[in-house]
């Protein structure tokens, strides 16, 4: 007997502000099956989620008022399989510098980051950059009014750099970049989340326990 196909991984594209589609488009591309998540139970339907680019404060604002700062935090420390660009990134670093006053955090990632950290000169900027995990020559990255990260904790992986400038990094399922793989028809990084995402299925079994109510 032919065993039935592993359906594909359904990821999550926070759709509270920013370049959700984007997401959406690279995520189709590499075989998932991406799904907006626009409410907090729809949670409980994806393997994976992908904080997108935007405004971290608009997103964090949105998220402290549509009651998600919690859930999302517990799904996190679930082990929940998050991936965060630039905007994304900042949500969930452990802490920000240069953050609007109040403005919330997720707090999963063992960084620190610095926010809009390149400055008013290059406030927006492409480079070529190798990363750790991706094969096949240099990702074309696009910065914009982005953060870098300034330090990592122990079990962080940094995966990229802009000259001594840390911009991707992994801690176990959580994936970050300071740049915009959504934006640039490169679709490896999103292929390297989803693998993650695959990889933590395989290790939770097909049905989740997020341990949540
Ligand atoms: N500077 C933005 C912020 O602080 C991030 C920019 C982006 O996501 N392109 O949220």
């Amino acid at each position: 007997m032919i065993a039935p196909a592993a359906r594909p991984a359904r990821v999550g594209v926070l759709a509270l502000q920013g370049d959700v589609r984007e997401h959406v488009r690279a995520l189709r591309a590499v075989g998932a099956d991406p799904m907006e998540v626009r409410r907090v139970s729809d949670l409980d339907a994806v393997d994976g989620l992908v904080l997108p680019g935007g405004e971290s404060t608009t997103i964090g604002r949105l998220l402290r008022v549509f009651d998600w700062l919690e859930p999302l935090r517990a799904a996190i420390a679930d082990g929940l399989p998050v991936f965060g660009s630039c905007a994304g990134m900042i949500l969930l670093a452990r802490e920000v510098l240069d953050a609007a006053p109040g403005q919330p955090l997720l707090a999963g990632l063992d960084v620190v980051v610095r926010r809009n950290a390149f400055g008013r000169q290059v406030d927006s900027f492409e480079a070529d950059i190798d990363l750790v995990g991706v094969a096949g020559g240099p990702v074309r990255a696009v910065f914009i009014r982005a953060p870098w990260v300034e330090k990592v904790g122990d079990e962080v992986e940094v995966l990229g750099r802009v000259g001594d400038r840390i911009v991707a990094v992994r801690q176990d399922n959580l994936l970050a970049t300071a740049f915009h793989p959504e934006l640039t028809g490169d679709i490896r990084i999103h292929r390297m989340f989803v693998d993650v995402v695959t990889g933590n299925r395989g290790r939770q079994g097909s049905v989740q326990v997020r341990g949540r109510a």
